[in-house]
């Protein structure tokens, strides 16, 4: 496994790697980004992962300066799943001095996390843009995890024609249902021990939907009533959208795979999750509809090109 810094190297190193399968990552990486790697190990001659604390990303006020970092950890995580290459930049490497370009998406950016980080998602696309020219991936690998991340990237890669292919792996969860995340390391005890109730509050959404509901107002109840069991949770929303365009639904759709997805803070530290609604019995019966349920295939509407070359 190779390791690289600047820009200069990681063009040098990434040569002729055949297809190259991508995971960003901002490090700290626990089994959720392994998922990814994993996924692209399978689907690509070699993969590429890079380490990089983009703070483009992160408003202020937030947690740039805290957020967790162990970088030989993560690079013998890494070696152990085969990974061919990591690229580990600085931030002058990222944003040369005097940058000032900014990729901003519109729209989709401007409800859930995007209404209340703002700028964060241009942060988001700035950065993917400059890795994704910089690593020339064949298929980049995002986790459902960040699901309006994965609408936003996305749109980029199909607005800009960036020429790679968007796969989207499942949410890698702890076995009582937490979401797995570097900022759980933020959690005291006590707060580890409530952190659950929001998955548990998406499985009563879920279950409310399996019930036959199908207005938002009483999936959204659903999920509220599970959350205010636990006072030390603070909710900043929680939301029924269209999985495309993460417009707010007053009904469900089954055939749109609506998502269900919900932010909130224990103590200090802010957590989002979210779930695809599983169609019931009777979606399934009717083959017209299909399940958006937690999407585990590269994105068919972002085909691979022959020659991902992005000029
Ligand atoms: P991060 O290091 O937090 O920027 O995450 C890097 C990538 O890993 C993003 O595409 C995340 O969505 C993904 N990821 C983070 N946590 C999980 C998880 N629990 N399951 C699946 N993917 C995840």
């Amino acid at each position: 496994m190779r390791v690289v810094t600047t820009r200069d190297e990681l063009a040098r190193a990434r040569g002729d790697l055949g297809t190259v399968g991508f995971v960003p990552t901002m490090g700290y990486l626990h089994d959720g980004h392994l998922s990814l790697v994993r996924a692209a190990r399978r689907a690509n001659d070699s993969v590429v992962v890079s380490i990089f604390v983009n703070p483009t990303q992160f408003d202020p006020g937030e947690d740039l300066d805290s957020y967790p970092r162990d970088l030989d950890r993560d690079l013998a995580m890494l070696e152990a799943e085969g990974v061919d290459l990591v690229w580990t930049p600085r931030v002058e490497d990222v944003y040369p001095p005097g940058s000032s370009t900014r990729v901003t998406v519109g729209g989709v950016t401007d409800v859930l996390e995007g209404a209340r980080r703002p700028g964060h998602f241009d942060g988001v696309a700035t950065v993917c843009t400059i890795l994704f020219r910089a690593v020339r991936p064949t298929r980049a690998y995002f986790g459902q995890k960040d699901a309006q991340q994965t609408v936003v990237i996305r749109r980029l890669v199909r607005d800009l024609a960036l020429g790679l292919e968007v796969c989207v792996e499942p949410i890698r969860r702890e076995p009582d249902g937490l979401a797995m995340s570097s900022r759980n390391t933020y959690l005291s005890t006590a707060e580890r021990a409530v952190a659950p109730v929001l998955h548990r509050a998406l499985l009563a959404a879920q279950e409310a939907y399996a019930a036959g509901h199908r207005q938002a107002s009483d999936l959204l109840e659903a999920a509220h009533a599970v959350l205010a069991t636990e006072p030390a949770v603070a909710v900043e929303y929680v939301s029924l959208a269209d999985p495309d365009t993460l417009a707010e639904l007053d009904e469900v759709d089954p055939g749109r795979g609506p998502l269900v997805s919900l932010a909130a803070r224990l103590g200090r530290t802010r957590l989002i999750d979210s779930l695809v609604l599983a169609p019931t019995a009777a979606d399934l019966r009717d083959s017209s509809r299909s399940s958006g349920q937690n999407p585990k295939i590269c994105d068919p509407r972002e085909p691979a090109p022959a020659d991902a070359d992005l000029g």
